[in-house]
């Protein structure tokens, strides 16, 4: 069909005033997204990171066979509740395992919280880190486990409490998991990503942190922090570098793919994207009682934690 002069320019006038008002629009929707990033990460503070980890190396043993283990995962759970999530809850599953020649049948506790998304609260964003830790030495009455993994733990709680202090909504439900016996083989992120949960099939991906506060440098000019992905997750690092460049002071490097030492591996081997966030393999404190909060950098972590902040958020 043709169409005449005159209505041809009117025609081009309102595809042109329909395109600029498009534009407008997904400028404000990045700028609103960009300002949703900036509140919620200008609120992670690293003194609220060393108070978590603190307060989880203070809990004596967190080894998972170790006779105080409900009541760890019951002051997670709490913490969870005081920050403004009072649905949180601990989910059990069984642990059967021999460790140093000692057979445990023993219910272990995954403390899961929940932020619904408004678009799609059937659709999650997961977003964890084990809680459990364990030693080389025989004596597991005090396993302080500050960088493996209170780190990690707190990450998940500074998390879920910025994005409660902010009143973010998300789109899809982040669910933050605080992971139960992973020392002894994954087995709280094996229980959950390899078995129907309320969100069936629909993980959006998984945000691992597992010892993300050990660097020994104050300056933050050589900080980096190692973003492991997996087959099917590589676009998801890529922008999880891109959270680095835009919104943290890391520098990023990746060394490995497929990694099999941590939670994010169910998510993969089930099908899931994820990524696993680690500070480096050089931590001389490795399951042992030098493992506390003085020989943790928590400026750098609260780095980290910015980072998948920012990538929850620019994802939703
Ligand atoms: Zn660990």
């Amino acid at each position: 069909m043709r169409i005449k002069g005159t209505k041809k320019y009117m025609l081009a006038v309102s595809i042109l005033l329909l395109a600029l008002t498009t534009c407008k629009k997904e400028d404000n929707a990045e700028e609103l997204r960009l300002a949703k990033i900036n509140t919620l990460i200008g609120d992670i503070s690293a003194d609220s990171i060393k108070n978590h980890v603190e307060w989880l190396e203070n809990m004596g043993s967190r080894f998972c066979f170790s006779d105080n283990h409900l009541e760890v995962a019951e002051k997670i759970r709490k913490k969870f509740v005081a920050m403004g999530y009072p649905d949180a809850v601990l989910d059990p599953f069984i642990a059967v395992k021999t460790f140093r020649n000692v057979m445990y049948e023993q219910t272990q506790y995954k403390v899961i919280a929940t932020l619904e998304g408004t678009d799609h609260p059937d659709s999650a964003c997961v977003v964890g880190a084990h809680y459990d830790n364990i030693l080389s030495t025989s004596d597991l009455t005090i396993v302080p486990g500050a960088n493996d993994n209170a780190s990690g733990t707190a990450a998940v709680l500074e998390i879920a409490r910025v994005m409660k202090l902010n009143n973010y909504k998300p789109q899809s439900t982040i669910v933050f998991i605080a992971f139960a016996a992973e020392e002894i083989g994954l087995y709280g992120s094996k229980n959950f990503a390899g078995n129907p949960n309320e969100f069936g099939g629909k993980i959006r991906f998984m945000l691992n942190s597992d010892m993300i506060a050990y660097e020994t440098s104050s300056s933050s000019s050589n900080w980096q922090i190692n973003i492991m992905d997996y087959s099917n997750s590589g676009a998801l690092r890529h922008e999880a570098e891109k959270m680095c460049t835009d919104h943290t002071l890391l520098g990023y490097f990746t060394n490995n793919s497929n990694n099999t030492r941590s939670d994010s591996y169910p998510f993969y081997t089930n099908g899931y994207k994820a990524l696993f966030f680690f500070s480096g393999d050089s931590d001389p404190n490795y399951h042992s009682l030098n493992d506390v909060s003085e020989n943790c950098n928590f400026p750098y972590c609260a780095e980290v934690v910015k980072l998948q902040c920012a990538l929850l958020a620019y994802k939703n």
